[in-house]
């Protein structure tokens, strides 16, 4: 039998982001995802219109009926601090030793902040040493440095170091938000330095919940039993494959 898949994040009422892309992502491994939802949000792809945390100990609750047998765990949208406490106080009692892949959620590309400063301080204190894999950004990367206090212009390789420091296992830094290259190109830090990079052609398209489908499918595969870089690469292929689906279906599709 398949292990499950946990997503832990919330639910964008336009399907293109958060859990029901997490769902989606799961189903194209083969693997069932059981949820637990920290927030019920309303967005088209243009805005986040509301945003209802759910209580703390209902997402615990989630969890303690969603983590036996789950063979991996991908945390996304968190809100609040008080959230991430509860998330990080569940896992340590359900999931250890569980892969836990951790997408640093910071804001919607919409440009709404999903995580709040206390959320991103217990983020950073409680689940980041919890995490085999951390997907940042260069936007979340660069949040995660300033939070870190690390001087202005610090690299990108000295930002990884540091959360390497902090106990964040490998480190996948999604080049999309790149201003200027042609390709879009992802640098997987593993543990002990060595460095792998993943090149795809830059698309002329938004996609949304790209960074969900990512994360998702490398937990996918981590459930799997499939090795970190191997992971990686096939997300990464699911990804691509999503970017070049003919037809797209509009409002809510995520486009
Ligand atoms: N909304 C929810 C509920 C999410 O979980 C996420 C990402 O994880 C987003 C929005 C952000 O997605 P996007 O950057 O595609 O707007």
């Amino acid at each position: 039998m398949k292990p499950a898949l946990l997503c832990i994040g919330g639910m964008d009422s336009s399907a293109g982001a958060g859990l029901l892309r997490d769902t989606v992502t799961a189903a194209e491994f083969g693997l069932i995802c059981r949820v637990a939802v920290t927030a019920v949000t309303a967005q088209t792809d243009r805005a986040v219109s509301a945003v209802h945390p759910v209580p703390p100990d209902v997402v615990a609750a989630q969890i303690f009926a969603g983590a036996p047998g789950a063979g991996a765990v991908k945390i996304g949208m968190l809100g609040n601090g008080a959230i991430v406490r509860a998330v990080a106080a569940a896992l340590a009692e359900t999931s250890a030793g569980v892969p836990l892949v951790l997408d640093p959620v910071l804001r919607s590309s919409s440009g709404r902040d999903l995580l709040d400063r206390a959320g991103l301080s217990a983020l950073i204190e409680t689940l980041l040493p919890r995490a085999a894999l951390l997907t940042p950004n260069l936007p979340e990367l660069r949040a995660l440095g300033d939070w870190l206090d690390l001087p202005f212009g610090t690299g990108e390789e000295a930002i990884v170091a540091a959360l390497q420091a902090r106990g964040a296992g490998a480190v996948l830094v999604k080049g999309g938000h790149a201003e200027t290259a042609k390709e879009a190109r992802d640098r997987l830090y593993l543990p002990g330095g060595r460095i792998q990079e993943y090149t795809a052609p830059r698309q002329a398209l938004t996609l949304r919940g790209t960074g969900c489908h990512l994360a998702c499918a490398v937990a996918a595969g981590l459930a799997l039993g499939q090795p970190l870089q191997v992971a990686v690469g096939r997300a990464k292929e699911s990804v691509a494959a999503r970017f070049a689906l003919p037809a797209r279906v509009g409002g809510g599709g995520g486009a």
